[in-house]
């Protein structure tokens, strides 16, 4: 979920592994600094708290996929957040004979991401991270995202491990 801590986590994890922390907020959020039309849509789409088209994020993933950087592994952090995009994910790895080594589902209140995040606004100034916009994120991962969690745990349960996100940060990345 939004403010679960996957994004400081996988940060973590990258660095001590010396992968690659591939996140699509970071990377959306970069694009968002180019002044074009893009970015502008991006923008409206990214700070209401809707999730960006499949599409763009499907054809984002395999553009990095296939490029150098990810040659000694990788972290997707944030991705994929739809049924459709982890269809996609699967049939790209399937296609490229790639392996899912190991999944990790954070697990939280949402009560406490709220605090989190209104917490994280005051610090980041991420035009996303508003109370306005904390319960439009939650609903899009009741709807969107959750579901590809069940589908994880359900059909690859051996590689799927659920981390409660509400410990302290030294405690999860220690799990990890
Ligand atoms: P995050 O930093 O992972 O919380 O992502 C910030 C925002 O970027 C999300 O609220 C979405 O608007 C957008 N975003 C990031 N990853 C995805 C994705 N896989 N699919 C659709 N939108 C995404």
């Amino acid at each position: 979920p939004p403010g679960s801590g996957k994004g400081t986590q996988a940060k973590l994890l990258a660095k001590s592994l010396n992968i690659l922390h591939l996140s699509t907020g970071d990377i959306l959020r970069e694009k968002l600094n180019d002044g074009d039309a893009l970015s502008f849509k991006l923008k409206k789409i990214m700070s209401s708290g809707n999730l960006v088209s499949d599409e763009f994020l499907n054809q984002i993933i395999a553009n990095k996929l296939m490029s150098e950087e990810c040659r000694n592994g990788y972290i997707l952090d944030g991705y994929p957040r739809t049924i459709s995009q982890s269809d996609f994910l699967l049939s790209f790895f399937k296609s490229n004979n790639l392996n899912l080594d190991i999944i990790f589902n954070f697990k939280i209140d949402f009560k406490l991401v709220e605090e989190r995040i209104i917490n994280r606004s005051k610090q980041e100034q991420r035009s996303d991270d508003n109370l306005d916009v904390i319960k439009t994120r939650l609903d899009k991962y009741i709807l969107e995202t959750y579901p590809v969690s069940q589908f994880f745990s359900n059909n690859f349960s051996q590689n799927f491990f659920t981390i409660d996100a509400s410990q302290e940060v030294y405690k999860i990345q220690k799990e990890l």
